[in-house]
């Protein structure tokens, strides 16, 4: 079976990630989650106290950076792992994510990032969720989705997730995270956040987890026998 790109972007917590790791799951593809790979480089940013502002300091970081995805054969999840260190609970740290958007303006870190996406995407069958993978790291993958979700259901989710992790974390601080990042993603100067223009919107306001899974399998197969058929 030929295999495709299915990319997922969207806003912060619209769980772009939940539906692409099932998808992923269900075709037997690689589920990629850029957003991991730009925690994992502020997580090492903040660490050694590098200046993402200046370029020499973030090229200098950069080199010493490597990025990669471990699958988790408990849970059945990937997991990022930085230079063999699994810094999958440490990324997903409200002190990561303060600072991550930031970091992911910067040009030479989008550089990077792009460069090792686009890597993982030559065998194609993967599922990578993000912001600009349908109109910068894939802008021809076969199947691009964007999702979108109600702002109030958003943050209620994202939560409820932090919740898990710190029972201290306050509502208040959550939207604020969430509105600031979806703000600086969406106004940075290198690949803002952007719906493709031939990006199938998904709306899952609304959806269960099984229900959004269910319309994004049918688009893929779709997609697939497309692509069979020219062969
Ligand atoms: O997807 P997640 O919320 O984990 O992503 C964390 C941050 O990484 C986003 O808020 C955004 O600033 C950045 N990001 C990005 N481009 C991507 C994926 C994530 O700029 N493709």
């Amino acid at each position: 079976m030929r295999k495709i790109i299915i990319t997922i972007d969207g806003f912060s917590s619209c769980g772009k990630s939940t539906l692409a790791q099932q998808l992923a799951r269900k075709l037997n593809y690689v589920f990629i989650d850029s957003g991991a790979m730009y925690r994992a480089i502020t997580l090492f940013f903040l660490r050694n106290h590098v200046d993402w502002n200046n370029s020499e300091e973030v090229v200098k970081a950069l080199e010493q950076i490597n990025l990669d995805f471990h699958y988790n054969l408990e849970t059945g999840k990937s997991e990022m792992v930085m230079n063999g260190e699994d810094v999958e609970y440490l990324i997903r740290d409200m002190l990561v994510a303060e600072k991550v958007s930031e970091v992911a303006a910067v040009k030479e870190v989008r550089e990077f990032a792009v460069k090792e996406q686009r890597k993982m995407g030559k065998k194609k069958g993967i599922v990578m969720d993000g912001r600009d993978i349908g109109t910068t790291v894939f802008p021809k993958a076969e199947l691009k989705i964007f999702m979108v979700a109600d702002p109030v259901i958003r943050v209620e989710r994202r939560y409820r997730e932090m919740l898990e992790k710190n029972p201290n974390v306050l509502l208040e601080e959550v939207k604020d995270n969430l509105q600031m990042r979806d703000y600086i993603d969406s106004n940075r100067e290198f690949s803002p956040l952007r719906q493709a223009k031939d990006a199938f919107v998904l709306d899952n306001s609304k959806l269960t987890t099984e229900e959004q899974l269910k319309i994004a399998l049918k688009l893929a197969k779709e997609k697939i026998a497309t692509v069979e058929e020219a062969i």
